[in-house]
């Protein structure tokens, strides 16, 4: 049987995500003895929150442990559905990150002293949202966790302008393959006939590039600014999907 070619930038990504896999593997399931493990949960939101006001969502496609989880391993038992649009609301956004906010300044406050409390505390966190975002995942999307979580409508709202996809409309042939392949199921080709694409929710993983037959995608550094992402701000990319 004839092996199936992988492009480049999914290969150089797989990569990626099989060696940053571990780090998740590891922290969640070891984290309630060895409490520091814990600690990888507040280095992982402190990198997603300047990389999101850097870049955008970039971290969330490509760095975040958890994401690596969800893709390499949910992925494979999820049915990936569409994420329905109740899960990109922005009602949904702000309670989840005041929800987690609160959870978290709760469990460190019953021995705010003992830091490894702290670490147990953000390893709880992080097991509570995981075992979230594995039930969304077979019943959805393996994604559909992303959607709202509060570190990347963070980088969402900061930064997801920050970049976009440059599409050369004329040469697309509509197999509408760059959706299929999204893991953030977002709509690519099909939206609209502009050639630039911003979704601030773009988790910048370029499998939509690497996939495209017709090579017409690329990841740019949006030189509209917000302007160009201005309709699809949070509340309103929610109500549009
Ligand atoms: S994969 Fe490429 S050719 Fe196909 S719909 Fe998307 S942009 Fe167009
Ligand atoms: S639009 Fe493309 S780069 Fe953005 S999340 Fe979807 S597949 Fe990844």
């Amino acid at each position: 049987m004839k092996k199936r070619k992988i492009n480049p930038i999914s290969l150089k990504r797989a990569k990626i995500q099989w060696a940053l896999l571990p780090i998740f593997l590891i922290a969640a399931s070891l984290g309630w003895k060895y409490h520091w493990l814990g600690f990888v949960v507040p280095v992982a939101m402190i990198v997603g929150m300047v990389g999101g006001l850097l870049r955008g969502r970039y971290v969330c496609g490509n760095l975040c442990p958890r994401g690596a989880f969800l893709d390499r391993l949910l992925a494979k038992i999820s049915p990936k559905r569409e994420i329905p649009s109740f899960f990109r609301s922005s009602y949904l956004r702000a309670f989840m990150f005041a929800f987690l906010i609160g959870m978290l300044t709760f469990q460190i406050s019953r021995d705010p002293g003992n830091i490894m409390h702290w670490g147990f505390s953000f390893w709880l966190i992080c097991f509570v949202t995981s075992i979230l975002a594995i039930i969304l995942g077979i019943f959805f999307h393996h994604r559909t966790w992303c959607a709202f979580c509060p570190i990347g409508s963070f980088g969402a709202l900061f930064g997801g302008h920050k970049r976009a996809l440059a599409i050369e409309r004329e040469k697309c042939v509509n197999c509408l393959l760059c959706e299929k392949v999204c893991p953030m199921t977002l709509k690519i080709a099909s939206k609209n006939s502009n050639d630039l694409i911003c979704n601030r929710d773009c988790i910048q993983c370029q499998e939509c590039v690497g996939h495209c037959p017709k090579k017409i995608l690329s990841l740019v550094k949006n030189p509209q600014g917000k302007e160009s992402c201005a309709e699809e701000s949070l509340p309103q990319a929610a109500l549009q999907r």
